[in-house]
């Protein structure tokens, strides 16, 4: 950034191998905002036989977990620190408002704050073999070198999902963040060289996923690779993974249903879940994989459940995410902003009623970012490409039950599984519902919510590791069966 070196490789800052650079575009006014180095192939495998070299001999699984622990708390600490920084950076490279980021930020900070304690309080696991003589023991080791592989809507907090319980395990890495949106990354790292991470422990390449991916992914050097992004990147990954057996987690997209019951008036629940739905879909302007962007209503009040949505997702403020008036941003590059457009004409083409949105804002102000209007399409079909595919923009669709049957089988209706959400007042009902749907995370009466302490993933195609909680963590470790016998004698097994 600004001429100074931003790939780190082996404990070292530099520029790429081949002097290349990339212009890091502010979404909200369409203008460069950063130069950054990009990485070339060579960087890229010097990253993982740096990773390498850091396991191989020890320096980092090799440290005490109480140190590795009081290394995560101090990066907490420092992303504290300069929790403004950070955040004014993710918002100049993602768009989103200043706000979000800040959430963001205090995300990032409790997940190091839990995997620093985590740690520091696993145990080995005692088996009983039956025999006095064995002590036989599963022990949790670190896997090794590992490649974390980030997307762009949210930039450091999706790194950090990875590079926290890594760090915590006792995994050496390289960390590759979208090209879009590296900023934070980059700052990122330059604090976990302060906190003290080891030469060689984190290594930080960036650039385009098509040029690294084969450097950073088909390497034997690597024993696992941990990736958040889409549908079509994931499959190219976890083919080429497997010519070396390498151990995948993909954490890939969704097309989250949110599924609305006709009692939610019963108990005063309507606003609320008007909000929620609102919410759920256009916050970051639907850049989100767990975006609500299938609202699933039921009939008896779809007609007013949709006039109340209408009439709030027109008065969405937006604007510049450090405005502090914006109330969410622009998509995050010209080129999205396209694809999202595509799918607009698509659900027109396929008869869907475009009730809101669908255009770009009027605002000369806003003329030179990306922004798009938050749109909503009523009287969808499940058969429908706007209902089945992720648009990763700010568009809600529209589906309609009459039965908690055709409810459910709706909501079920994806090749995805990540997230979905249920309203009803009646207890009993949701938790049929919750229980019956095919989902990572479902929220019954709220939307969007998660924890450092519970697990984030996907049924179906949306992935098939875990991330965040104990399993986030187990990602990370090998498990050791070690079988100590204190007593030898003979087996007596070959009598000869
Ligand atoms: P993407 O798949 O285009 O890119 C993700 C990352 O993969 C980027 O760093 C990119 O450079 C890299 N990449 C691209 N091709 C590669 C290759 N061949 N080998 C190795 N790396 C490669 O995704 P995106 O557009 O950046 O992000 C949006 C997607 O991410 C959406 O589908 C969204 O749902 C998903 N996502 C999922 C979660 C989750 O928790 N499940 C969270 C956030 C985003």
């Amino acid at each position: 950034m600004d001429g100074e070196p931003d790939l780190y490789i082996g404990g070292v800052w530099r520029h790429a191998s081949d002097g290349g650079t990339r212009d890091i575009v502010n979404p909200a006014r369409g203008k460069v905002a950063a130069v950054v180095d990009e990485a070339t192939p060579e960087d890229a495998r010097a990253a993982v036989a740096a990773a390498r070299t850091a396991f191989d001999d020890g320096r980092w699984p090799g440290t005490p977990v109480t140190e590795r622990a009081a290394l995560l708390d101090r990066v907490a600490d420092l992303l504290q620190r300069d929790k403004e920084e950070l955040a004014a950076l993710e918002t100049v490279d993602t768009g989103k408002t200043l706000a979000e980021s800040r959430i963001d930020i205090d995300d990032v900070t409790s997940v190091f704050r839990y995997y620093a304690k985590l740690i520091g309080a696993e145990s080995d696991r005692v088996v009983d073999v039956g025999d006095p003589a064995v002590v036989s023991r599963v022990v949790r080791e670190p896997i090794g070198v590992c490649v974390l592989i980030a997307p762009w809507n949210y930039p450091l907090l999706q790194m950090s999902w990875k590079v926290a319980p890594a760090l915590a395990a006792g995994a050496t890495m390289v960390a590759k963040p979208s090209e879009v949106t590296p900023l934070t990354t980059i700052a990122f790292v330059r604090l976990l060289v302060e906190a003290g991470v080891p030469p060689g422990v984190v290594n930080l390449v960036q650039g385009s996923g098509a040029t690294l991916g084969a450097a950073l992914t088909d390497n034997p050097a690597v024993d696992f690779i941990s990736f958040t992004g889409g549908l079509a990147t994931g499959r190219v990954i976890a083919r080429t993974a497997a010519e070396h057996v390498t151990k995948v987690a993909l954490e890939l997209g969704g097309k989250n249903p949110h599924i609305v019951f006709a009692d939610v008036t019963a108990g005063g629940d309507w606003d609320a879940a008007v909000d929620h739905v609102l919410t759920g879909v256009f916050l970051h302007s639907g850049q989100v994989c767990s975006a609500g962007t299938r609202l699933i209503v039921e009939e008896s009040v779809a007609d007013d459940f949709v006039a109340a949505l209408v009439a709030r997702a027109g008065k969405i403020r937006m604007g510049d995410g450090l405005d502090p008036a914006s109330e969410t941003g622009p998509l995050v590059s010209e080129q999205h902003r396209a694809k999202v457009e595509s799918f607009v004409q698509l659900g027109i083409s396929e008869g869907a009623q475009l009730v809101c949105g669908g255009r770009r804002p009027d605002e000369p102000a806003l003329a030179d970012g990306y922004f798009f209007l938050p749109t909503i399409f009523d009287r969808c079909e499940r058969s429908m490409r706007i209902v089945q595919e992720e648009t990763f923009g700010p568009i809600l669709t529209v589906e309609r039950f009459t039965t908690e049957d055709e409810a459910i089988a709706l909501g079920n209706d994806t090749e995805y599984g990540l997230a979905a959400g249920v309203r009803t007042s009646d207890p009993a009902r949701g938790e049929r519902v919750v229980r019956a749907l095919r989902h990572g995370t479902v929220w019954l009466n709220d939307f969007g919510y998660y924890t450092a302490a519970a697990e984030w993933g996907g049924f179906g195609r949306s992935g098939n590791g875990r991330e965040l909680g104990p399993t986030g963590l187990a990602e990370y470790q090998e498990l050791k069966h070690i079988w100590h016998n204190t007593a030898p004698t003979a087996a007596g097994w070959f009598k000869g």
